[in-house]
């Protein structure tokens, strides 16, 4: 479906280590080797793996972080993953990663976060517009729907905001030290919290006194939600109020009446919800309900290197699943602005982009 392609898309739920080219991983993976720091065939098996239970994703995560954890690399890593996203007509991006301490490489949570910029900064193929709130006005440069869908644009545009994700397998004060970094991060293009990780590791209460500090600071919070039947946790976290949530595969009738009185937009991520198996198959997914009841919802990737998916991929899956069409998933879009957690300026911005694309894309 080359409409799913061309289509102006929203991304909230993408993990960057997640999200890392299969080619580069394996490069990764074939130097490490070389060095002898790693048996290379026993890692690319799991590299190439395609279908993968919960608990092997997150093996893969930790295989992952020990290849991609090093300055250079995480900046190399941000690049690649923005220009992907930027070529699949994503026109704003949420892009979530957990700051990461490693005395080894003399990464401090901060120093992390710094080549993460650093590899925004070195995006060359396409204009990269950084959440910040003070930044100028750029009406005078802003895309047209026309530009994206049909390449005529001088440059293509893409608005990324960071979101610094909490680990569940972090302390309180770890926790609090990313919120804390968040802070600081503000004006250079992070906006906003993440809590995820195994969701059968860690309790609720550990993260609450930094995801309240996050709050009471105004930083918007995405909470990973019912990935794993918890139905206390999954109460708690909706009656915290998050301004999203991410799955939400596990509920039952009360969480989803709770869900839908309270309007907590949702985070769809088909593919990666089918691999790890938290639902059994794509035509009984929760989409089709909450789509159907106006719930706000988006579709997202997740992994979308972990998943060998993209998002026009998603957006394929989800039309020949549940006979969606090209003006319902941009109208989706168009919604989904009201819920991205960039300010007033780039919501407006892209409000403007979506509002002049209509008549031109349908
Ligand atoms: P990173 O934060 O290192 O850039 O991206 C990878 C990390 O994101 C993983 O280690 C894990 O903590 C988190 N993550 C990625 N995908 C999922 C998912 O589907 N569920 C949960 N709960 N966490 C995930």
């Amino acid at each position: 479906m080359e409409w799913c392609v061309s289509m102006p898309k929203i991304e909230l739920h993408a993990h960057l280590n997640g999200s890392i080219r299969d080619s580069t991983l394996l490069k990764l993976a074939r130097e490490l080797g070389e060095k002898g720091a790693i048996n290379f065939p026993d890692v690319e098996h799991v590299i190439l793996k395609n279908d993968r239970s919960f608990k092997e994703v997150f093996k893969l995560f930790d295989l992952i972080h020990i290849l991609t954890t090093d300055h250079k690399i995480v900046t190399r890593m941000t690049k690649e993953v923005i220009e992907d996203f930027a070529d699949d007509n994503v026109v704003y991006l949420e892009l979530r990663t957990t700051p990461k301490n490693n005395d080894s490489k003399g990464m401090s949570k901060r120093s992390y976060m710094e080549a993460v910029l650093e590899g925004i900064r070195s995006v060359n193929s396409v204009e990269v517009d950084l959440c910040h709130k003070l930044k100028e006005d750029t009406s005078a440069h802003s895309h047209t729907v026309d530009d994206i869908c049909n390449n005529k644009t001088r440059r293509k545009k893409i608005y990324v905001g960071l979101l610094l994700s909490i680990d569940r397998r972090e302390t309180t004060e770890a926790a609090i030290e990313t919120v804390k970094l968040a802070l600081e991060m503000r004006d250079l293009g992070v906006v906003g919290i993440d809590l995820s990780g195994n969701p059968v590791i860690g309790e609720w209460l550990t993260f609450l006194p930094a995801l309240e500090f996050a709050k009471e600071q105004g930083l918007p919070i995405t909470l990973h939600c019912g990935e794993v039947p918890n139905p206390d946790e999954i109460r708690a976290m909706l009656n915290f109020l998050p301004r999203r949530i991410g799955h939400a595969c596990c509920f039952e009738d009360d969480e989803w009446n709770l869900l839908k009185r309270l309007k907590i937009p949702v985070e769809i991520c088909l593919t990666s919800n089918i691999i790890t198996e938290t639902i059994a198959s794509v035509d009984v997914h929760h989409f089709a309900d909450l789509y159907k009841s106006n719930h706000p919802l988006i579709l997202c990737t997740d992994d979308c290197g972990v998943f060998s998916t993209s998002i026009s991929a998603e957006y394929a899956l989800a039309s020949s699943t549940f006979g969606i069409g090209k003006r319902e998933m941009f109208e989706m879009n168009d919604r989904a602005i009201d819920f991205i957690f960039a300010c007033d300026r780039v919501k407006q911005e892209l409000k403007t982009m979506f509002a002049s694309g209509l008549s031109e894309l349908l």
